[in-house]
Formats: structure tokens, C-alpha cells, sequence
């Protein structure tokens, strides 16, 4: 197959090349897919992008106009990708429905102690030689109500990282879950007893800003808010308020509402720079880090093999799975083919 591979890091090529094995010809380019960059794609079977590239309508529209035929995302998540305008394009679209969920359930655990800790600040103390204590009085963890929302793949790794500490697990789901790691409650139960909530549920217009006024006023005062799934579960203009009223003591974020075409870029010398996340960094009980969750070898290597392998069984007309994501659940259709 002909392909272009947009939003490429450098980081990442080794592990694609290794996964390709020179099967397929691929164009590696860093440029994220956009207006401007999608005529790279003109002759191509087809597309490999990520979260932050631009697969809207008017993009996938374009993709057909050039011949492309398949969608490949590097990623779990597939709200960048307007699905039905694929579909209706005729165009296949495939993701990367698990891999190393321990990568993204670990760094969740990593942002819960290093805001319980205080490690940002004792850090950065410790670069000035200041070595006092006073502003470090962190809280154990053992002993804690932690709450899951979305108890897929990531949450359930995440939730038995958490037991492992002596916490109480609470979790919600949408979907029946039998897992003894966690109590099952209601949303509103959860977002009650929890000292920490954490998210691990896709963006979807029924979780776009689950966390909003009214559920954060069903939270204990001083709890900590933790996201490692998409920014736009959360409304991030009333968590600021709850910050700044107490209500939240520590918010953890790997993703932002409007991280793209911020997020994994150096934005450092930008004149103008986004106002609300500038006040959400200035505050004490606040750590970001750039959508990095999934950042370990081990899983890039995982979604490099499972992007190569949509590659190969599209090309050999086969469907590719569970990692079928078209709107039109062409999965399903090819049941009988499936492998
Ligand atoms: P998954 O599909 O295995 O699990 C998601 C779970 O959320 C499912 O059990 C689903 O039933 C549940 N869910 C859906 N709607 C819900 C709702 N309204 N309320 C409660 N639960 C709901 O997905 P996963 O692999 O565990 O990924 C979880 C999240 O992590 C996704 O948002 C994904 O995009 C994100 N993610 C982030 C990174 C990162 O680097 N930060 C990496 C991979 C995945």
C-alpha cells in the first residue's frame, strides 16, 4: 500500500520502520494532516494520523478526492475523526483499540503522587538549593476512596494500581463490569464518597463535560481531579472556579479541552498564549503534562505493530476487527470474512 504517515515524531520512527518491514510504502512527515498539508495524500491508499490531526469532513472529503481509502489512527480514541463523513465517503477507518494500558494507568498514577507529594514544587525547590519542608505536607494514599469513571481497558488496570496502595475503589460505568477490584455505584455515589475521581472514558457527546458545575458540586471539598482520557470531559472554565474556590483541591491533566495545536509542539516563544490553561499552571495543585500517557516504549512499539497489521489485513480484504471503527460497523457487515 501507498501511505502517508502525518503528525510523525521523531521518536516514533523507529518503531514504525521496525513494524513495517518495508511492506508498505510509507511517507513519514511531522506536519500535522490539515487544509494545508492534505495534498500529501493525493495518490495514496492510504492515511496514518493521530489525536491532534485534522480529519473532519471537509478533510475526509479531500481524502476520497485524492483516492484514499483507509484511516488508520495511532491512537484509542477517535473523536478527531468525523466518522460518518468516512462512511459515507466510502472510506474505512481503523484505530488502536488496546495497547499497554498499563502505560497510560501508571502515568495516572504517577500525576496522583507527584500532586499528593508535592513533587513539582519540592523539584523545583530543590534546583534553588531551597530544601525546606514547609510547603510539602503531602496526604498517604493508602486508606483513600478513588473513584473510576469508564471502566475499559485503562480503568481497570488503573483501578487495581490504586487497590495495590490500600485504597478503596469505587467505579462507574455505562457498560454491565464484573471485575472485583472494583465497587460498582452510581455516578453521582462515586462523585460523593470519592477523595480522588480520575476519568478513563472516551469523549463522546454523552461524556463531553461530565464534569461540570453540577457534578462537581456532588464532590467531597478538596478532592483531587485527575484526566489521563480526553480534555473535553471536563469543563475546564468551572474546574478553574472549583480550584480557586477550594471546592478542588489538585487536578491532574494529560489532556486539555484545547490542546490541539498546542499539545505536542515546543509553544514556549508563541506571543499569545491560551489564557486559561496559563492560569490553570499557576496554580500550586495543578500538574500537566502533554498528553503523554501513552508515552513508553513499550507502547509505541504495540501501536506501531497494530497500525502496521490494520495496513495488512485492509490490504489483503480483510477486516481488521476490533479495531473496526467505521460508522457504518463495517465489522459487522464482514463478519463472514473476519478473522
Ligand atoms: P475502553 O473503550 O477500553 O474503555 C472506556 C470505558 O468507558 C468503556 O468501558 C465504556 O463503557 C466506558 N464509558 C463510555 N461512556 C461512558 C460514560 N458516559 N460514563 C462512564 N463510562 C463510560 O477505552 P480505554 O482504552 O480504557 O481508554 C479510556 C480513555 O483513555 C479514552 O478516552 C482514550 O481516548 C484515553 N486514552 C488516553 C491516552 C493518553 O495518552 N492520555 C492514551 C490512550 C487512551
Amino acid at each position: 500500500m501507498k501511505v502517508v504517515a502525518y503528525s510523525i515524531q521523531a521518536f516514533e520512527k523507529e518503531f514504525l520502520i521496525k513494524a513495517n518491514q518495508k511492506k508498505h510504502d510509507i511517507t513519514l512527515i511531522s506536519n500535522p494532516l490539515t487544509e494545508a498539508t492534505v495534498g500529501f495524500a493525493e495518490g495514496k491508499d492510504a492515511v496514518i494520523v493521530f489525536t491532534n490531526d485534522d480529519v473532519s469532513q471537509g478533510i475526509v472529503e479531500k481524502l476520497a478526492g485524492f483516492g484514499v481509502k483507509f484511516i488508520a489512527t495511532r491512537s484509542v480514541g477517535t473523536d478527531h475523526i468525523d466518522k460518518p463523513a468516512a462512511a459515507a465517503n466510502g472510506l474505512k477507518v481503523a484505530n488502536v483499540p488496546m495497547y499497554s494500558p498499563e502505560a497510560i494507568a501508571e502515568h495516572t498514577i504517577a500525576v496522583t503522587l507527584a500532586l499528593s507529594r508535592h513533587l513539582a514544587v519540592a523539584n523545583r525547590h530543590s534546583h534553588e538549593f531551597n530544601f525546606k519542608l514547609d510547603e510539602l505536607v503531602g496526604f498517604n494514599l493508602h486508606g483513600k476512596t478513588v473513584g473510576i469513571i469508564g471502566l475499559g481497558h485503562i480503568g481497570l488496570v488503573t483501578a487495581k494500581l490504586f487497590k495495590a496502595f490500600g485504597c478503596r475503589v469505587l467505579g462507574y460505568d455505562i457498560e454491565p463490569v464484573t471485575d472485583s477490584a472494583v465497587e460498582l455505584v452510581t455516578l453521582d455515589e462515586l462523585l460523593m464518597q470519592s477523595d480522588i475521581v480520575s476519568l478513563h472514558a472516551p469523549l463522546t457527546d454523552e461524556t463531553r463535560y461530565l464534569i461540570n458545575d453540577a457534578t462537581i458540586a456532588l464532590m467531597k471539598d478538596g478532592v483531587m481531579l485527575i484526566n489521563t482520557s480526553r480534555g473535553g470531559l471536563i469543563d475546564t472554565v468551572h474546574v478553574y472556579e472549583a480550584l480557586c474556590n477550594g471546592k478542588i483541591g489538585y487536578l491532574g491533566l494529560d489532556v486539555y479541552e484545547h490542546e490541539k495545536g498546542l499539545f505536542f509542539g515546543n509553544h514556549e516563544h508563541d506571543e499569545h498564549k491560551d489564557s486559561l490553561l496559563t492560569k490553570l499552571l499557576s496554580h500550586p495543585n495543578v500538574l500537566v503534562t502533554p498528553h503523554q500517557a501513552f508515552l513508553t516504549r513499550e507502547a509505541l512499539q504495540e501501536i506501531a505493530f497494530k497500525t502496521i497489521s490494520n495496513l495488512d489485513l485492509w490490504q489483503q480484504e480483510k477486516c481488521v476487527g476490533d479495531a473496526c471503527v467505521c460508522a457504518k460497523n463495517c465489522r459487522v457487515v464482514a463478519k463472514g470474512s473476519a478473522q
